[in-house]
């Protein structure tokens, strides 16, 4: 495949092997087409039938922040679009190189600076990677608590740009709570510092206007974050609740008691079937369903389909299921309640105490014990779901995640209206987790298809259409942790309103030629 030929200008692509070394600088066809793109269902289905999106022109590998600042600077003389990618994990086309340009690779800057193992502080590169860091932190008998399920794939700066949450949230808190100070270079190449303290209550906090600014406003080039000691204990509590509205009501409990679960997740009722409820390892491969080790649709279509189909044929039944979401919606009438995993971590006495209180709730909301089993099996495969959604590209699928939150009070009216503006168009099924004191997130995963891949597209998009009405009407927000990228930003106005101008006024004065990132988050 022939690829339009970069853009960049000659002068620019020298200054930039000046600034970074040649061997830093590539316009070679295969890192242009690895990085076009990240992990939006969207780029990931053109990129499968052999469609080529926008293409950077160059890609730059950093080293250093003043390696950074003196790019951006040239960029912005030169008025030339900059993307700084971390791993490319986003889901919504965040890094997509809307307008072609320099995309900055930040992993060379993956340095720990320093730990404080007595403040508790950790000082690091935006481009290491989640589990590095993690690692480092655990020989050091620290722990970040920060698990997002694309830990091995993902940076410390794309956590920040994004608002990223990992699965222990309820406990160890999102990137929000985490960040102390920052390092970004700016639009003009400014680098700007924050002061890290324990707090400062006064002015802007600008930490928290750069972190979700997803490369419009900065590139975050150095963060400071907490860390906690590495817990020394862990209980896991299981139960399976009757219905959705008993599951999350035990959930809110469970906050509103100051108890501290590191997760806490409830599964409905398909979600359920998939994860599986036995409270025996042995039991838990009796059914097609219970035999999945996540609740991905790939491999509810694989274990379905017989061995040894040609692979169009496979497609073909695929494309069909995938289309007949009506048919396999109607699964939920055989599957029987609700899984609600919980683990508690930390001193040992502590989360005794806690689980013994959780249990309690538990039971007097109407749950039923399933034993420590199906929680650990959660535990053991909580980071799988990343390596099994390509097998449902490959059935001629299309399969999307989307993260909701409200309040508790309209948690369960958000499912259900969710669920039935979606359920004619894909095959839809939930989880609830990241619970706090005062609400959670939703996140449904969908999968549709069509006969060809604009239908598939048009199939997709009616979905989030559908699914974001639906969630506006109850008064939920359309993001909890995934970002907005290019493929929600038509959502933004809807939900900001006049704060929206707010935002474009920042990013004027960040960004006055606005070469960060261009296209994203529904900024002009
Ligand atoms: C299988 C899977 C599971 C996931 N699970 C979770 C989860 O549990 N929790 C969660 O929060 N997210 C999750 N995500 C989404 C994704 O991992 C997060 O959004 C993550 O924060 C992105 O990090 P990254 O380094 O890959 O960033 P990228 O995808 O490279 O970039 C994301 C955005 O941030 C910008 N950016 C990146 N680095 C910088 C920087 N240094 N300065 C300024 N802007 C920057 C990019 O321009 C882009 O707009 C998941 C994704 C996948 C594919």
């Amino acid at each position: 495949m022939s690829l339009p030929s970069s853009q960049i200008a000659i002068e620019l692509r020298d200054k930039l092997r000046e600034i970074v070394g040649e061997a830093h600088v590539s316009q070679n066809d295969h890192d242009r087409m690895t990085y076009s793109r990240d992990n939006a269902p969207v780029l990931n289905l053109s990129y499968n039938e052999g469609r080529v999106g926008p293409l950077p022109d160059v890609i730059v590998w950093p080293a250093n922040t003043e390696q950074v600042a003196q790019i951006v600077r040239l960029a912005n003389e030169t008025r030339t679009p900059i993307v700084a990618f971390g791993a490319g994990s986003g889901v919504c086309g965040g890094v997509a190189p809307l307008r072609g340009g320099v995309t900055v690779d930040m992993k060379r800057m993956k340095k720990i600076v320093d730990l404080d193992e007595e403040s508790l502080t950790v000082t690091a590169e935006a481009g290491i990677l989640g589990q590095l860091l993690e690692m480092e932190l655990n020989r050091r008998g620290c722990t970040m608590g920060h698990f997002p399920s694309s830990i091995y794939s993902s940076t410390l700066g794309g956590y920040l740009a994004a608002r990223s949450a990992g699965q222990l949230s309820a406990k160890y808190g999102k990137m929000e709570d985490m960040v102390m100070g920052l390092e970004a270079v700016l639009g003009t190449g400014e680098v700007l510092r924050t002061p890290t303290a324990p707090r400062r209550p006064f002015g802007p906090d600008w930490n928290q206007i750069l972190i979700g600014s997803e490369g419009t406003l900065g590139v975050i080039t150095q963060a400071t974050c907490r860390v906690r000691p590495y817990p020394p204990s862990r209980r896991f509590l299981s139960f399976l609740f009757p219905t959705i509205e008993a599951g999350v009501e035990a959930m809110r409990l469970i906050m509103r008691h100051d108890l501290r679960p590191a997760a806490v997740r409830l599964y409905d009722e398909l979600d359920t079937a998939i994860v599986g409820t036995s409270s025996k390892e042995g039991e838990s491969k009796e059914s097609v369903l219970n035999a999945l080790p996540t609740s991905q649709f790939g491999d509810l279509l694989a274990s379905v389909l017989p061995g040894g189909l040609l692979p169009s044929a496979i497609k073909r039944v695929g494309r069909f299921l995938g289309q007949r979401a009506d048919l396999i919606n109607t699964l939920e009438r055989f599957t029987k309640g609700c899984l609600l995993v919980a683990t508690f971590e930390g001193d040992d006495e502590l989360t005794q105490e806690e689980a013994t209180l959780a249990q309690l709730i538990c039971e007097k909301v109407g749950g039923k014990d399933k034993g420590p089993d199906p929680a650990m099996r959660w535990w053991k495969n909580r980071y799988h779901v990343s390596y099994f959604q390509s097998k449902v590209f490959y059935h001629g699928a299309i399969v999307d995640t989307i993260e909701f939150a409200c309040t508790w009070r309209r948690v369960p009216q958000l499912y259900h209206a969710v669920r039935e503006a979606v359920r004619g168009l894909a095959f839809i099924m939930a989880h609830f987790s990241h619970a706090y004191l005062d609400g959670c997130s939703i996140y449904f995963t969908f999968v549709t298809s069509a006969t060809s891949i604009d239908k598939t597209e048009a199939a997709h998009r009616a979905v989030w259409d559908a699914a974001v009405g639906a969630c506006h009407r109850v008064g939920g927000t359309l993001s909890h942790h995934h970002g907005i990228g290019f493929t929600k930003a038509r959502f933004m106005y809807d939900e900001h309103g006049a704060s929206m101008g707010l935002f474009q006024a920042f990013k004027k004065e960040m960004d006055p030629n606005g070469i960060l990132n261009p296209g994203k988050m529904g900024l002009a």
